[in-house]
């Protein structure tokens, strides 16, 4: 696609911006934004806050009471998805795993299990880089309130940390710890996956052409009618900074970066995706898009390269033929898997002036 003859009338949806192709002037909002612009006629859209997070949903839906209804229906099943599996949520059924699988196994519903059952799977793919016992040490930082744990704290809690300790029933749809300490946390895998089955809920009822967004995790289901929407990457430091555009339809993809939930103490930044193996924040890439066919794969690999570097992550990444990634380092290269060609250098008068469009640029 000649970037040229793209508009740029861009929306921020969490981590990365989508665009609406062929609009004439640039409108670009914050990360994160309560309010964004009315779409086109034929669209219907939504934002609302569940699991902690910003969930948008818009439909192509020229009746627009079946487009609400569809929204309706998505969000309904992200609360629903929300009370199941969060560990904020003293009820829900991943909290009974955390309160009671050092003891016993704790039996939960097959959907629940099935997703951590899931989980393993990306452990075994990133070499442990996903893990989402990492909650065993995770626990114990609060970014808002600026906490994170000392040395030792860490080097008590760390030895929890391996999902090869957790026995999974299949049978019973059971879930034991086999070391004490030790929880879990689907905050890594649990809004590409309900962003996969608000997708499934908008096919089931016509929907042919949508975007969902949960947090850093999105997909786009079918095209902007007959156009790729163009996919904005941001820069780690200043969210109005375009890193990288990438045209994209039938797609999801799961940006994860430093700048999401952090603080910086000492010249040091503690945010939110932890190394598995240290404790510490994984600070090897300052941001992680990965591309694949559900949001479910995305969020399960976007963590990878934070822990395990960008090299040793692309090499994973190009394995896999259903997979793309873009990945910004801390040295301001971009590095792109083999499957996605490097924008070609854009034009000094091209629209939406956005720096770093080649592989090589600083951010
Ligand atoms: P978002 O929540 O916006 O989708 P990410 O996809 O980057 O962001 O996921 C970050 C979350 O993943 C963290 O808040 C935490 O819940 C979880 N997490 C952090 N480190 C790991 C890890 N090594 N393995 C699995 N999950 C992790
Ligand atoms: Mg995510």
């Amino acid at each position: 696609m000649n970037l040229r003859t793209v508009g740029v009338l861009t929306l921020w949806l969490g981590a990365v911006a989508l665009a609406l192709p062929a609009a004439a002037q640039q409108a670009e909002l914050p990360s994160g934004a309560a309010h964004l612009k009315a779409p086109e006629p034929g669209w219907v859209e939504r934002t609302e806050a569940i699991m902690g997070t910003r969930v948008y949903v818009q439909v192509y839906s020229p009746d627009t009471a079946k487009g609400n209804a569809a929204i309706d229906a998505v969000m309904a099943d992200m609360r629903r998805i929300d009370d199941l599996m969060s560990h904020y949520k003293p009820e829900s059924q991943l909290s009974q795993i955390n309160a009671r699988a050092n003891r016993e196994p704790v039996q939960v519903d097959k959907e629940l299990f099935d997703l951590i059952k899931l989980s393993t799977h990306y452990s075994q793919i990133t070499e442990g880089a996903f893990d989402i016992t990492y909650a065993s040490v995770g626990y114990l930082y609060d970014y808002p309130r600026h906490i994170h744990p000392t040395e030792q704290q860490i080097q008590q809690a760390l030895p929890a940390v391996n999902w090869r300790n957790m026995l999974l029933d299949e049978a019973h749809h059971s879930v034991r710890f086999e070391h004490p300490g030790m929880r879990i946390d689907l905050g890594g895998i649990g809004k590409g996956y309900a962003v996969d089955r608000g997708v499934d809920i908008l096919k089931a009822r016509g929907i042919h052409h949508a975007v969902v967004t949960a947090g850093g995790d999105s997909r786009i289901l079918g095209d902007h009618l007959g156009r790729p929407w163009l996919v904005a990457i941001r820069h780690p430091d200043d969210p109005s900074q375009v890193v990288t555009r990438i045209p994209l339809s039938d797609t999801a993809m799961s940006t994860s970066g430093d700048y999401e939930r952090y603080f910086d103490e000492n010249g040091v930044r503690y945010h939110h995706i932890i190394d598995p193996h240290t404790g510490h924040s994984a600070s090897k890439v300052r941001s992680a898009t990965v591309l694949a066919p559900t949001a479910t794969q995305t969020d399960g690999m976007s963590k990878t390269a934070f822990v395990l570097g960008p090299d040793k992550a692309l090499e994973i990444i190009n394995r896999m033929p259903e997979y793309d990634a873009v990945f910004v380092c801390p040295d301001g290269r971009v590095v792109y898997s083999n499957g996605l060609r490097p924008p070609a250098a854009r034009p000094a008068d091209a629209p939406g002036g956005s720096t770093g469009t080649s592989p090589h640029a600083p951010p």
